[in-house]
């Protein structure tokens, strides 16, 4: 194949999205995942919050806020 066409639309500037289990760059494929592992990660997080739940509320985390470097 041959036309060499530089596109600029390929991807949008400034907005590279980040693979939200090991932050690497997104692949297409996997979106928004970087390989279909960490998409099968998060599914994985997310059937288990959904199916493991224990019965009591532990959504409760403690605010880690003074590790700001
Ligand atoms: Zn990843």
């Amino acid at each position: 194949m041959t036309g060499g066409a530089k596109r600029k639309s390929e991807a949008p500037a400034g907005a590279k999205a980040k693979c939200p289990i090991c932050g690497k760059p997104t692949d297409p494929e996997y979106r928004p995942f970087c390989s279909r592992r960490c998409a099968d990660v998060d599914l994985n997080r997310w059937l288990s919050g959904q199916y493991a739940v224990p019965g009591e509320p532990a959504d409760q985390t403690p605010t880690d806020e003074d590790s700001e470097a």
